[in-house]
């Protein structure tokens, strides 16, 4: 086998954790001597060892002379473990092969360095793209501060969320709509308007039928509108974030309090996107999913925060012109100021189609 191979099973290790490791990056590593594998792990969630660790662990005496491959470029600063590159040093590993770098300022290149220093080799950038999409969302998170938002709506072949009456209960099939919870259980929260509530009484929670953990739900809602009633303050399934503008009292949120849902004030009286981001930020929402409706997409498209679109098109007509669209707001009045996109993927699921694409 060759440093891509080796890499590429480093990278089925990292991808084995997506969605457990927040605020974390996944990594995997691979501890390989004399062209046998003596050890390999992956970071399976934030505070455990590290891949280097898991997989060095393994390896034990063997570790001494030998190559280890790493997703991302090992750690050099003390978190909440001790630094992989010291460990690596104290191990004896001849040579290190990494596919990124980490972007994380406390990394940022010092790892590698500090490894080369030692009068280990390394080499970097093997597999580096698929290493760099593995954790995109972590990098964005860590550069910016903020959640990486990925914006998902479900639409009939004419460009409609929702009948005239507000019914969208299912525009897609089965098969979509389970593509979609996949989807939820890699992001850290999962965020949609409180008309989506009023309308559709969403649980918003991952039903795939194999356990795992719940995003966090979080409903916008300026005035604190949310229904006692509603799934997402009653079920107890996994934390509600409601948040709401500055005018909202003590004694309104106090109910809500009561059944364990969070409530978030905003320091304004309405809730813009960029400050709702910096505050997910903070509370280290690392992934955003946002499910809508209208109103919501056109808050988040207008402030032109979002990474990633997950479109659902169903062959189906709904039609009239009162019937939603995906983005709703004011939209742009010019083609000059329309956002241009890429298309990353076209899938067929079921009878729909999915597309993704990316800003
Ligand atoms: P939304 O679900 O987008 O909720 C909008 C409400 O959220 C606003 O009226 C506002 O109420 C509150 N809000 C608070 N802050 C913001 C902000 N910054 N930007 C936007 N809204 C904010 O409502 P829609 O009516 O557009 O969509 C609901 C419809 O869409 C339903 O019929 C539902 O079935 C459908 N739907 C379809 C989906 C699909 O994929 N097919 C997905 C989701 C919904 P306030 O001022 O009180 O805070
Ligand atoms: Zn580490």
């Amino acid at each position: 086998m060759n440093d891509e191979q080796y890499m590429r099973f480093a990278l089925q290790l990292a991808q084995a954790a997506v969605g457990q490791t927040s605020p974390n990056p996944v990594v995997g590593a691979v501890v390989v001597k004399d062209g046998e594998i003596v050890g390999f792990g992956t970071h399976l969630k934030a505070g455990e060892p590290h891949a280097e660790v898991h997989a060095l662990r393994m390896a034990g005496e063997k570790a001494k002379g030998a190559t280890v491959y790493v997703t991302l470029e090992p750690c050099s600063h003390y978190g909440k473990t001790p630094p992989c590159a010291d460990l690596l040093i104290e191990k004896e590993v001849r040579r290190v092969v990494v596919a990124t770098t980490d972007p994380n300022p406390l990394v940022a290149g010092k790892g590698i360095a500090k490894l080369r220093q030692a009068g280990i080799a390394v080499d970097v950038g093997v597999l580096k793209e698929e290493a760099d999409e593995l954790n995109e969302m972590f990098f964005h998170y860590i550069s910016t501060k903020t959640p990486y938002v990925t914006l998902k709506y479900a639409m009939s072949l004419d460009g409609k969320i929702a009948t005239k009456t507000g019914e969208s209960k299912w525009i897609t099939s089965e098969e979509a709509r389970r593509d979609v919870h996949r989807y939820r259980r890699a992001h850290d929260a999962i965020l949609v308007g409180v008309e989506t509530v009023l309308a559709d009484d969403p649980s918003l929670t991952v039903r795939l039928g194999d356990g795992g953990k719940n995003p966090i739900r979080i409903i916008l809602d300026t005035r604190l509108r949310t229904p006692l009633e509603a799934k997402v303050v009653r079920d107890g399934e996994t934390p509600t974030w409601i948040v709401v503008g500055s005018e909202v009292t003590e004694a309104q949120m106090a109910p809500y309090r009561e059944k364990n849902v969070q409530i978030i004030q905003m320091n304004e009286a309405s809730i813009t996107i960029p400050s709702l981001l910096k505050v997910l930020g903070e509370k280290k929402v690392m992934s955003l999913f946002v499910e809508g409706g209208a109103a919501v997409h056109g808050s988040f498209v207008a402030a032109k925060a979002f990474q990633q679109v997950i479109a659902y098109i169903a062959p189906k007509f709904i039609g009239g012109k009162e019937a939603p669209s995906p983005v709703g707001g004011s939209g742009f009045a010019h083609m000059a100021e329309v956002m241009s996109l890429q298309i990353k993927q076209v899938e067929t699921i079921g009878p729909d189609i999915k597309i993704v694409a990316k800003g």
